[in-house]
């Protein structure tokens, strides 16, 4: 298996006390532990505030699978990091994009539109309904799963149709949400994951790390070839 390289901005925890109690060594080495324990061993952590934003090219040229959790950093990761982050997906590294995520510099490029959603940070029931049985990142999670303090996604999210939708959330306070879903875009494979506010203890929980873990897997490209998008003209085969 590929590498696995798993980026967060890493400032809640060291800032916010409550957080840092949930997530000492950051919510990325939770994440570690549990990609571990799902036998996926090639990984390692980046963060927003190592050398070159902790992708410096030979961690970036090096990764099949990105995995990306920011929030309020986002306009300080380097345009020049997205655009080389973007290219790589288009070349064919898997890229899955954790709850805050959706309004990171490189998740708005891949999406081309606002990704925008409403919210409400209040801590309430939030149930994860499998709306695509049989996908493999669904492999082994139930029809539903609950997670009893998560912060609220609403509709719309303006990002265009999933491709593939895994999952729909519903929250205590009304509103439904699309929570899991995938795309490609030139030969990357995408998968936005919503749930995973820093004040819960959501990457705890053991079926948010079971979708994480399939989600890298499917995610998982035979080859990244950067270098593959020729516009040239050729010369047909057979006589015309
Ligand atoms: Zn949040």
């Amino acid at each position: 298996m590929g590498q696995v390289t798993i980026w967060n901005e890493f400032r809640h925890e060291r800032e916010n006390p409550a957080v840092r109690q949930l997530y000492p060594d950051g919510m990325h080495a939770v994440l570690a532990a549990a990609l571990r324990r799902g036998g996926i061993s090639n990984l390692r952590t980046a963060t927003l505030d190592e050398p070159a934003q902790g992708l410096p090219a030979a961690v970036l040229n090096a990764t099949d699978v990105l995995i990306w959790w920011g929030h309020r950093h986002h306009g300080e990761v380097a345009d020049d990091l997205a655009a080389a982050v973007h290219a790589r997906i288009l070349a064919g590294m898997g890229f899955i994009c954790l709850h805050s995520g959706h309004f990171s510099k490189i998740f708005k490029k891949l999406m081309g539109t606002p990704c925008t959603v409403n919210w409400r940070a209040d801590g309430e029931l939030e149930r994860v309904w499998l709306v695509a049985p049989g996908h493999p990142i669904a492999a082994g999670v139930p029809n539903y799963f609950e997670l009893p303090k998560e912060e609220m996604y609403g509709e719309p999210f303006e990002v265009p149709p999933p491709e593939e939708l895994v999952f729909i959330s519903w929250f205590k306070g009304g509103e439904v949400f699309r929570s899991g879903g995938c795309y490609r875009r030139g030969r990357g494979r995408i998968f936005y994951f919503r749930p995973g506010h820093e004040t819960f203890p959501t990457y705890h929980d053991a079926n948010v790390q079971r979708v994480i873990v399939n989600a890298v897997r499917w995610a998982m490209p035979d080859a990244v070839t950067p270098r593959a998008f020729a516009n040239e003209r050729k010369d047909p085969i057979e006589a015309i």
